[in-house]
Order: structure tokens, then sequence, then C-alpha cells
């Protein structure tokens, strides 16, 4: 593919931003925000002004473009994703020539009607999400599970190394970062009973993920190649894909997770596009044992960003405790959807799909309390002088990403979710 001129990192913008800010003009994300007074509208962000792309519409600045009004008019980024990605890509490489210093559309005049802080933007779920699938596609991850929870010297399942697991997960509860978490309401049953018991979940945890969106249909009985996968996948977020361990050691068996995950997912609110991601392209783990045709690729199909998980407790102290790289997934996410499809599964726009809990091989990469408390006999100091196992009620959960390339910085902000009490529930 040729270079991305939106990706030049040699641009910049009239607009400040500053050096560890996620959202350069090379970035140009996408999401929808209530700018203040206004409704919910696709917008774009730099530095920390969120872009308004309708008041941008209005003004003429997409001339040139066919775009509809109603693409920005709108609650979500699906129609707009459903343009295709070379619509996409003339737009935001109209954006970045708005806020570039040589600005050919003079956009700069009407900063006061296209810009606002971001902190005065309520952002909302970018994507209408259809479908979504959880995999589980970290080896280390896996491992961690494996030898908690059956056997260190057979920890990965005999299926693992040639499938990408996953499973169906849910929808309609993935929710945006900043929404409250209530801690959810379900049966366990205790190591010291015999019967199961009803009550709030007491091993709540948090799962690195990363989310990509997908943004082009296909039909049902259509597979996607590794080689097409990317012409699908519009863009990533941060996923954090709540758990209720002991809800879920209880209800798993046979059929996999059920109400241990269902309760919420925390996504971050931009959508960094996959065109954004180019420079942080990077080789995946070897595989051995050697895979199927249908899942064997070509090129670079990881990505080099950081990831880290900090948990602030009520009086705004925060510890960070993971540090993990997206590139250490096993299976990309073209293998993903090569093998998501190769049933004939169909995929429509906005559906998501997640990478699994992405941990490292160091304990300070794992990306899950499970396996940083190690099932809870490792706690955690906090600054506050208290200790974590899992995650307690009034703890924020605050997942962040970039990539680092020279100068260039390309992030997804935060996803972060503050975990409430129980809801009533005798
Ligand atoms: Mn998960």
């Amino acid at each position: 593919m040729k270079q991305i001129e939106a990706n030049n990192p040699e641009l910049k913008s009239w607009v400040h931003v500053a050096p560890d800010s996620d959202f350069p003009i090379q970035n140009i994300p996408f999401g929808v925000g209530m700018p203040p007074g206004k409704t919910a509208r696709v917008c774009s962000i730099i530095g920390d002004k969120v872009i308004d792309l309708l008041e941008a519409w209005d003004l003429g600045l997409f001339e040139g473009i066919s775009v509809d009004r109603e693409v920005f008019a709108n609650r979500h980024i699906n129609d707009f994703m459903a343009l295709g990605k070379e619509k996409c890509r003339e737009v935001r490489q109209r954006i970045s020539e708005l806020l570039r210093v040589e600005d050919p559309f003079q956009a700069e005049i009407h900063s006061g009607r296209l810009l606002f802080p971001v902190s005065q933007c309520q952002m909302l779920m970018p994507v209408k999400v259809g479908d979504y699938t959880d995999f589980y596609s970290s080896e280390e991850h896996a491992t961690n599970v494996g030898t908690m929870f059956r056997d260190p010297d057979n920890a990965l399942l005999p299926n693992w190394k040639h499938i990408p697991v996953g499973y169906h997960g849910r929808a309609s509860s993935i929710v945006v970062s900043g929404t409250p978490i209530h801690r959810p309401v379900g049966q366990t049953k205790p190591a010291d009973s015999d019967n199961p018991v009803f009550g709030p979940c007491k091993l709540l945890d948090f799962e690195l993920e990363m989310g990509f969106v997908v943004g082009k249909d296909t039909r049902l009985g259509q597979r996607i190649s590794t080689a097409e996968a990317e012409d699908y996948i519009f863009g990533l977020v941060l996923f954090n894909d709540w758990s209720a361990r002991d809800i879920q050691k209880w209800e798993y068996v046979p059929l996999g997770p059920f109400l241990a995950k269902s309760f919420a997912s925390t996504i971050s609110p931009w959508v960094v596009t996959l065109d954004a991601l180019e420079p942080f392209r990077t080789d995946g783990p070897d595989q051995n044992p050697e895979v199927f045709p249908y899942l064997q690729y070509k090129g670079k199909k990881n990505f080099d960003l950081d990831l880290e998980v900090a948990i602030q407790t009520e009086n705004g102290d925060e510890k960070i405790v993971c540090n993990s790289n997206f590139k250490y997934l096993y299976w990309n996410m073209a293998q993903q959807l090569a093998h998501h499809t190769v049933n004939g599964c169909n995929f429509k726009v906005g559906d998501m799909c997640a990478s699994g809990t992405i941990s490292g091989k160091e304990p300070e990469s794992f990306g899950s309390m499970l396996e940083i408390s190690w099932k809870g006999t490792r706690p955690v100091q906090m600054p506050d002088g208290t200790s974590r196992k899992f995650i307690n009620d009034g703890d924020k959960v605050v997942l962040r990403g970039h990539g680092q390339k020279g100068s260039v910085r390309i992030g997804f902000g935060e996803a972060a979710g503050k975990i409430h009490p129980a809801k009533e529930w005798e």
C-alpha cells in the first residue's frame, strides 16, 4: 500500500497538541460526541479538542467528497464506516488538510464552531455493535489460566495452537468509557460449600484487551481470507472485558462464559483507524505447529502498541498494575476474522471482535487481576495502604494504549470504568 498522506510524520497543525497527546494530526480517529449545547454527532479529536464533523459538513468543508449530511448527523459511526475504506480515507485526508498549518480550506477561521474542549463534550458509544465475539488469543494468558485452573504441564488445551479460540459475547452491554459499572450479582459455588450461593460477585476482574470494529458486510457463506481481512477492519478501540471470576468458575462448563462476562464491557470512545496504525506494524510470535492454510498469512499483522492498566482508588491515588503490548498476541486480527468466517458466518458493519486478555511473559505484563494476583495469592499493594486481589467497589479501572514511532504518538485515550456496589439483589 502506498504511504497514507494523513500519516506523514512531518505534518503540523494550527491546533496546539501536547507532545504526550494520543491525538496528534496523524491520528484523526472517529467517535460520537455531544459538544456543549449540541446533539450527538460524529466527531474526531486533535490534542484535547473535539472536532465537530457535522459542523464541518455544514460549513462546506467536505465539499468535493460525496458524503450525505446524515452520515455525520448520526449517533453512531456505522453509516460512516459503511461508506467504505476509500471514502473514509478521503474524509480522514480532508480533516488532515483542514487541520494542517498550511490549511488550504481556511478552517482555522471557523475554529470557534468546529473545536470544543474534550472536557466539555460528552462522548457516547461510537459504534452500534451488532454482534460481538471475544477471542482468547494471548498464549501467555491462556497458559497462565491453564496453569492455575488445570495442569501446569498441560496448561494449553490441545486445540489452542490450531484454533483461534473464541466465544460469542453480548453486544448490548458494551458501554463507552465513563459509564458506571455495578458489581454483578449471580450464582457462585464457594470451595468450602457443597451448594451454590447467590449474591454479589466477590472476585471482580478486568481483562486488558483490544477490540476491532468491522466496517464492511459479508454475505452468509462468504469467507474472509487473511489477505483480505484488513479491508474489513475499520479500526480499533481499547476493550475492558469485565469478568466475574467466581460466577465464571461455576457457570462456564460446558458452554463457556455467560453471565460472568455479559454484565458489561467498557471501550474507549475513539475508534482509531487501521490506517493510522500502519506505522506500528510488526511481526507476531512464531506459530508452531504450522497452522492450516486458511490461517496462514503474509506480512506484518501484529501491531506494536503499548498498553497499560491503572487502578484508581476513591482518594484519587493511582497504581499501574499492568504494562503489556498488543504485539504479544499469538493469533492476529486477520487470522481471527479468517477463522470466524471459515464456516460461512457473516459479518455486518459495526460488529466487534475483542482480542482476549493480552498478557506478556513477565508478571508485570499480566492483563488481569486473576493473573496479577495469581488467583488471589499475591495481593497488590496500593498507594493508599490497602491491597487488592481483585477489584473493590469504588475502584476505577483505566485502560490506556498508544504506539510511538519517532516523534509521532498515536493513542486511544482511555477506557475507564468505576465499580459501584451491587444493586439490590435479595
Ligand atoms: Mn475476554
